[in-house]
């Protein structure tokens, strides 16, 4: 069954009586070139557990089940099961899970699958309203080395931007602490139905094996971030005074200490400097 041509979506569609959920940010891939660029970008081999999330009606899953060991799907909408029962029947080693990925004890459910301790490789095309609470989950919850996941432009940008960039902010200091980024495709919005209003960037995230800068507390490196984007065109010294505990003689002290002038934002620190001030703060708490 080729699920990637919009006329198979339709007869499903009309089969089933589905409707595409708008709030479930459901845009179905209807593009075997960019599908192909999504597995080859997860390198799956025969051994791989591979984790889905948001099947929608199989098309990435069916070809993943193709090259993997085992595909465990997460779909949250109820009314796509009885289509992926059919889309998937030739499939025997997809288990599919029907949760909210948000809910869902990720690393449990991967030991179960993997007779505990294995790995798997994250792939998705994201249901786009919950991308960053998915990334950040996926990286502060669980163990997953390997994330391939198809998101819009814009928080792809943001994610890989440097340091002095306007689009530089939380999401990209978190994901480059924990990650290294590595983009696979440029999708543009015409390969999905229906078509959203955006385009589209695959991007392979993998875990880097020490964190990108070194701290002495993540937690207060994570507050340092929070608080200085929280309030993104404060100086520093106004800014992090919000973090709990602090003054702003303190934060005085901290900064100097880091050899970061005070009159600096956000927007302007590396990985490196937030993890310098976030040390100083850290030994005065
Ligand atoms: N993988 C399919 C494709 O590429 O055609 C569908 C991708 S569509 C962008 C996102 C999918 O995620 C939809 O099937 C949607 O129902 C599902 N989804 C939305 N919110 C979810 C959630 N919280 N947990 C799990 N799946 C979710």
């Amino acid at each position: 069954m080729k699920l990637y041509q919009k006329t198979t979506v339709k007869e499903i569609q009309e089969k089933y009586g589905f409707n595409f959920s708008r709030n479930l940010g459901q845009n179905f891939l209807i593009d075997k070139n960019i599908i192909d660029k999504i597995i080859a970008g997860t390198e799956i081999g025969p051994q791989d557990t591979v984790l889905e999330i948001g099947p929608g009606m199989g098309v990435i899953t069916a070809e993943a089940a193709a090259q993997a060991k085992k595909v465990i799907a997460v779909e949250v909408d109820k009314s796509l099961l009885p289509i992926l029962a059919e889309t998937l029947a030739g499939c025997d080693n997809v288990r599919i899970i029907n949760e909210d990925i948000l809910k869902l004890d990720i690393d449990k459910i991967i030991a179960e699958e993997t007779a505990g301790g294995g790995e798997a490789k994250v792939i998705g095309n994201l249901p786009y309203y919950i991308t960053t609470p998915i990334i950040m989950k996926l990286l502060e919850e669980t163990t997953v080395k390997s994330i391939t996941i198809m998101m819009q432009k814009e928080v792809a940008d943001r994610i890989k931007a440097a340091p002095g960039s306007k689009i530089y902010g939380a999401i990209s200091v978190a994901v480059q602490y924990y990650c290294q980024v590595e983009k696979i495709a440029d999708v543009p919005k015409t390969v999905f139905i229906p078509q959203p209003q955006v385009d589209s960037v695959v991007l392979r995230l993998v875990r880097k094996e020490e964190p990108g800068v070194g701290v002495l507390d993540k937690g207060i490196f994570f507050a340092c971030v929070k608080a200085g984007f929280g309030q993104r065109r404060k100086t520093l010294l106004n800014s992090l005074q919000t973090i709990r505990g602090t003054s702003k003689a303190m934060i005085e002290e901290c900064l100097a200490a880091a050899g970061v002038e005070a009159g600096r934002r956000a927007e302007t620190l590396s990985l490196e400097e937030f993890g310098k001030i976030s040390n100083e703060v850290y030994k005065r708490l």
